[in-house]
C-alpha cells in the first residue's frame, strides 16, 4: 500500500475514533446534565456499570446496550464497598486511559469515572442489604459484605443515570440475579438485561483479574470451564446431580484449584435443587489458583 494510502487510512481511523470518543465525566451533576440533554432530544439511554480494566467482555455489554438505546453510558468505578478487608481493592487494575480508548472504538457516548469521594462523600451513611439471591450461600459465603456493596453502588448508579436499560454480564451470575431483584424491590424503572459470558479461545472466561495469573496458572485456568461443561454434559446425559458434582469437584481440584464452591442451583432463584427436573439449572463455581480467585458458571 502506498504511504499516502496508509496516511489516508490512518487519518480515517483517527477521525472515526475522534468522532466516537466518549465524553469523560467525573461528577454526578455533569452526568445528570448530559442525560437531561439526551432525554430532551428524545434518546433512549443505556448504562453499563464496570470497574474498568476493560476487556472484550465489557465491550460486548456495550454492544448489547446499543441494541436497546441510542446513547450509552459506561461507568468505571472500583467500588471499595464491595471488597472485603483482605481482598484486592488496592491492587485492582486501573487503566482509565486505555479504557477510554477502547470505549471510543465501540461507540460509547459517555464514560462516568468518578473519584471515591464523589460517590461516598463525607457523612455517607446508607447501605443496601439484600437477601434472596444475594444470600444463596454461594459468593456470599466467601465474601460476606460483597453484595451489600454491590447493591449500594448499583442502586446509586441506576439513580444517577436514570437509564432506560442497564446491561450486566452472566459472568457474575449471582450478581445479575441480585441486581434484577434489587431493581424490582426498589421500584427502579431501568430495565435490567443480561449478556452472555465472553471467553478466551481456550474457554477461560474473560476477567480483569486474569492479569494476576502467572503463565503456569494461565495454562491451568481453562480447566475450570472445561470441568463445568463436562459436568453439565453428564447431567444432560442423565447422570445424577450428586455424581456429576463430585466428578466436577474432583477434576477441578486435580487441576490444581483450591475450590470455594462448585454447586448446581435453580437458574432463576439460585435455590437448591434435588434432581435435574427441578430446573432450569445453573452450574456455578469459584476456585483459587494461587492467590487469584476465578468464578464461572454455565447453563445446564
Ligand atoms: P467488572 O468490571 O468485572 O465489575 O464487570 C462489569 C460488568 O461486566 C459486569 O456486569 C460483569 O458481569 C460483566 N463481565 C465481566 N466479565 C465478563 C465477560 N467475560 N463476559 C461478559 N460480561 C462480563
Amino acid at each position: 500500500m502506498a504511504s499516502s494510502d496508509i496516511e489516508a487510512r490512518t487519518k480515517r481511523q483517527r477521525d472515526r475514533k475522534t468522532m466516537t470518543a466518549p465524553i469523560v465525566v467525573d461528577r454526578i451533576e455533569t452526568l445528570r446534565a448530559q442525560v437531561a440533554r439526551w432525554r430532551a432530544e428524545g434518546h433512549k439511554i443505556g448504562l453499563v456499570p464496570t470497574m474498568g480494566a476493560l476487556h472484550q467482555g465489557h465491550v460486548s455489554l456495550v454492544e448489547e446496550a446499543r441494541k436497546h438505546a441510542a446513547r450509552i453510558i459506561v461507568t468505571i468505578f472500583v467500588n471499595p464497598a464491595q471488597f472485603g478487608p483482605s481482598e484486592d481493592f488496592g491492587k485492582y487494575p486501573r487503566t482509565l486511559e486505555a479504557d477510554v480508548e477502547k470505549l471510543a472504538t465501540v461507540g460509547a457516548d459517555l464514560c462516568f469515572a468518578p473519584p471515591v469521594d464523589e460517590i461516598y462523600p463525607k457523612g455517607f451513611s446508607t447501605r443496601v442489604e439484600m437477601s434472596g439471591p444475594a444470600r444463596a450461600e454461594l459468593e456470599d459465603s466467601f465474601r460476606p459484605s460483597h453484595f451489600s456493596g454491590v447493591a449500594t453502588i448499583v442502586a446509586k448508579l441506576l439513580n444517577q443515570a436514570q437509564a432506560d436499560v442497564a446491561v450486566f454480564g452472566e459472568k457474575d451470575y449471582q450478581q445479575l440475579l441480585a441486581i434484577r431483584r434489587l431493581a424490582r424491590d426498589l421500584d427502579i424503572p431501568t430495565q435490567i438485561r443480561a449478556a452472555p459470558t465472553l471467553r478466551e479461545p481456550d474457554g477461560l472466561a474473560m476477567s480483569s483479574r486474569n492479569v494476576y495469573l502467572s503463565s503456569e496458572e494461565r495454562r491451568v485456568a481453562p480447566a475450570l470451564y472445561g470441568a463445568l461443561r463436562e459436568a453439565a454434559r453428564r447431567i444432560r446425559a442423565g447422570e445424577g446431580l450428586g455424581a456429576a458434582l463430585d466428578w466436577g469437584r474432583a477434576t477441578i481440584a486435580e487441576a490444581g484449584f483450591a475450590i470455594d464452591y462448585v454447586e448446581i442451583r435453580h437458574a432463576d432463584t439460585l435455590a437448591r435443587v434435588k434432581n435435574s427436573h427441578d430446573g432450569p439449572l445453573r452450574l456455578l463455581a469459584a476456585a483459587k489458583l494461587g492467590s487469584t480467585r476465578l468464578i464461572d458458571n454455565i447453563a445446564v
